[in-house]
């Protein structure tokens, strides 16, 4: 099979597209035909470049998402579930290691894409529990989005509490996240303003659904955000950029009793806090990882997805032997949205 192998550490041409030998399904696992995989910036563009938080391993086939389809399974595995659509998740638990059952990053899963072979490939092996049953209309690029995206919006639109009617904020509205922030927030019945630094970027986010925009580069954003709001302020700022320079103006565009929510830190992670207007408006600054009210949130986005109520922000699909391209476009950020590869 073709796969986009890794054997040193460095720029995109590290990348090579070979012929690799074809994995067999052992006892336990399946094999999956991939049909998508994005170009993730933190995991893959780290990974590539040597610099993984998770270590990687030499020679490394790249790509930590991919969906596909399963077309062989091995001894143990239910053979009904040959056809099936799915996502494969890199930290799945079995729930029946001893690992699972302290509560401990579970032994059997394999962190695929960083020190297990990925999916930038045409086919990948994995344990039978890290393949997760997709619905059959939603195509392998979306899922492999929602999968990835979708439910830390989904969780952060919860702990946010925001309700029908209210102001909502989005920064960096074109981003993976934030365009599932759009689209939570509209769903919610919110007022969505989306919040970006170029007009290509303002344009996707009034495609999913905002009402307003606002150029955080070229504009004022308080003052914009008080105009279009009637001097009310927005009720919940979703920030997850953590930039000082941008912090100041979504802070002060919140209402009283607002809430800012963040979990992301890109653009740097520590700002000024003007706690004068913390306390004098009653705010709330949260965080959330994956707390949501729901049980299998993924499962929530996904089904979602194939109502037709959220749809991912893909800027560009190119074929698996260019994505050493795909990974040069996405570090000089000239994609709006993901940027998917299809073997
Ligand atoms: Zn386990």
């Amino acid at each position: 099979m073709k796969a986009i192998v890794v054997h040193e550490f460095g720029p995109p041409n590290v990348m090579k597209y070979e012929d690799v030998p074809t994995p067999d399904p052992g006892e336990g696992e399946v094999l999956v035909r991939v049909g998508a995989v994005s170009v993730n910036r933190n995991f893959d563009v780290n990974a590539r470049a040597g610099n993984s938080a998770h270590g990687a391993t030499l020679p490394l086939i790249m790509g930590v998402d991919p969906s596909g389809e399963i077309t062989a399974v091995g001894s143990g595995v239910d053979e009904n579930r040959i056809g099936e659509h799915v996502n494969i998740r890199g930290m799945a638990r079995c729930g029946k290691c001893d690992n699972c059952k302290q509560g401990k990053r579970c032994s059997l899963s394999r962190p695929i894409g960083i020190t297990a072979p990925g999916g930038y490939a045409e086919y990948i092996v994995v344990p039978d529990f890290q393949a997760r049953t997709i619905p059959s209309s939603i195509p392998f690029a979306d899922a492999t989005v929602i999968c990835r995206h979708a439910a830390a919006a989904f969780s952060e639109t919860y702990t946010s509490e925001l309700k029908a009617g209210e102001w909502a904020l989005v920064m960096g509205a074109a981003g993976a996240l934030a365009s599932f922030l759009v689209q939570f927030a509209k769903l919610k019945g919110a007022h969505v303003i989306a919040a970006a630094g170029g007009e290509d970027r303002l344009e996707a986010a009034r495609d999913l659904g905002a009402d307003y925009t606002v150029n955080y580069r070229t504009q004022n954003l308080a003052e914009e955000v008080m105009k279009i709001t009637d001097n009310h302020g927005v009720d919940v700022v979703f920030e997850n950029i953590g930039d000082p320079d941008l912090w100041p103006g979504a802070w002060d565009s919140l209402a009283m009793n607002g809430r800012l929510i963040t979990v992301g830190f890109h653009g740097g992670g520590v700002v000024p806090l003007d706690v004068k207007k913390l306390h004098m408006r009653r705010l709330k600054v949260l965080s959330s990882v994956m707390d949501a009210g729901s049980k299998d949130v993924v499962g929530d986005c996904l089904q979602l997805a194939a109502e037709g109520k959220i749809r991912p922000l893909i800027g560009k699909k190119l074929p698996l032997a260019e994505a050493a391209e795909g990974h040069r476009l996405v570090e000089e950020g000239g994609v709006v949205g993901k940027l998917i590869l299809e073997p």
